[in-house]
């Protein structure tokens, strides 16, 4: 994030910016979470993989990258990106509301090298039995849920094809209208397994294709989303793109389109902390700030690869350049912890009266002032009624972040934090962790143009 808008400059407090804070003070605390961020990354190193060296200005997709380009929609912040459709579910997933994915079972046929179902608590893929997921529907019916959308995933749900397809059956009789997916390898896809899938009502199923595993396996994936394509309504295909794979995925997704698939997510490649090895002998390094904000994200565990995010803004070009009817969604690594941080802050966001829940990331924020600045903000403060926290032993006043805009008048240039924490709970209790520190000055800083 950072300067973009004319005047507007915020601006994340790294390890290359600290030196340029005046502010001793604030120089100080900032330089505890530099030091957290350069041992988390040195523990992530310990994996096997190392970061890619960082290149300056490099920040991601952004809207002004496809400004020739109109037709794609930048969204999230700059977390995925799409031309031409994308599924409805992948726009519930963003906050998580009203959405849920049941894993039927953990086994799966293939070893990808990439998988992250490992991670898993519960991980144990030599477990025969699926798991009873039309019960587990039947729980959140009990327990009132509302669902637009729910998904049925593995491992490889299609190793138990009866009771994938009780799930889809299920789903529609207990919340009618939802709409239902499912995420298979296509293995066990057969044509009278497909056929009974969409009788029950599916509305969507995403083939992931092994580009890993050879291309016979590329061309029978093929044949099975062919057969797919004429008799479920949504046919995708979701897969992570290898930075060194654009050739290929180029003619994958002219022959996609040639299939009539609907649209392909492409997914930003993530280290899942283990295979590391693999990982190196092809090469791969890990993303220079992985993460606008580094946190332990609980969904997938693991960091993007360098290099992955740019072959996906390539791919999602030359599908525009070649003017394919298939529609393409990239979506980040971060784009899915969206959810993560929006269901861990919005609902405890009002026992933090000095922080507010940004509506563009989900991180609760508040403002700090530091040191020899405590007390003339004090006083502005003071007087327009405003409340504030004074934490004394780390020499900082904390206020709202819409109180800024009262500074500008008579202390314009001083420095700032803008401070950016999630609620966890801990032993019942909910807690506030802070994450990331920006640098702004009540002059650069406007409250309506970013939160
Ligand atoms: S097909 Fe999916 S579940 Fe199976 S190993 Fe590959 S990534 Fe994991």
């Amino acid at each position: 994030m950072g300067g973009g808008r004319e005047g507007f400059v915020v601006e994340k407090i790294s390890e290359e910016s600290l030196h340029l804070v005046g502010n001793r003070s604030l120089r100080d605390y900032a330089s505890r979470y530099i030091a957290i961020e350069n041992s988390f990354c040195a523990r992530a190193e310990c994996f096997g993989v190392a970061f890619a060296k960082k290149v300056p200005g490099d920040v991601g997709i952004r809207a002004g990258d496809f400004s020739n380009a109109p037709s794609v929609h930048v969204c999230n912040d700059g977390k995925s990106a799409f031309a031409t459709w994308r599924s409805s579910a992948c726009d519930a997933c963003r906050l998580g509301i009203g959405t849920e994915t049941f894993v039927l079972t953990l086994q799966c046929p293939h070893r990808c090298f990439f998988c992250f179902n490992p991670n898993q608590a519960d991980f144990d893929d030599r477990r025969p039995a699926a798991r009873d997921v039309c019960r587990q529907l039947e729980m959140r019916a009990e327990q009132g849920a509302v669902f637009t959308h729910v998904a049925l995933t593995g491992g490889e749900p299609l190793l138990f094809p009866e009771e994938s397809v009780a799930f889809v059956h299920c789903a529609k009789e207990l919340f009618p209208g939802v709409h239902v997916r499912l995420y298979t390898s296509g293995f066990g896809a057969t044509d009278e397994v497909l056929h009974r899938l969409a009788y029950a009502g599916l509305d969507e199923i995403r083939f992931s294709v092994k580009t890993d595993q050879g291309m016979t396996d590329v061309e029978k994936a093929l044949e099975v989303i062919g057969s797919a394509v004429d008799v479920i309504p949504d046919v995708l295909v979701e897969m992570p793109v290898m930075p060194d794979e654009i050739e290929l995925m180029r003619d994958l997704l002219v022959r996609l389109d040639d299939l009539r698939v609907k649209g392909i997510n492409l997914l930003e490649l993530g280290f899942p902390f283990f295979n590391g090895d693999e990982f190196s002998r092809r090469g791969y390094e890990l993303k220079p700030d992985p993460y606008c904000v580094l946190y332990d994200y609980s969904y997938a565990g693991g960091l993007p690869i360098d290099g992955s995010e740019r072959a996906c803004a390539e791919l999602l070009e030359f599908t525009l350049g070649q003017n394919l009817s298939l529609g393409v969604h990239y979506c980040s690594m971060e784009n899915k912890h969206t959810g993560q941080i929006y269901r861990q802050n919005a609902r405890f966001a009002a026992l933090f009266p000095l922080r507010s829940l940004s509506a563009r990331d989900y991180f609760l924020k508040s403002a700090k002032t530091f040191g020899d600045d405590r007390v003339p903000v004090r006083e502005v403060l003071s007087r327009e009624g405003v409340d504030f926290d004074d934490a004394d032993e780390l020499d900082f006043t904390e206020f709202p972040l819409e109180a800024v805009s009262l500074l500008q008048g008579e202390l314009p240039d001083i420095e700032l934090a803008i401070s950016y924490a999630v609620c966890e709970s801990r032993n019942g209790e909910v807690i506030l962790r802070e994450l990331r520190l920006d640098k702004t000055t009540p002059a650069t800083f406007d409250f309506a143009q970013d939160w």
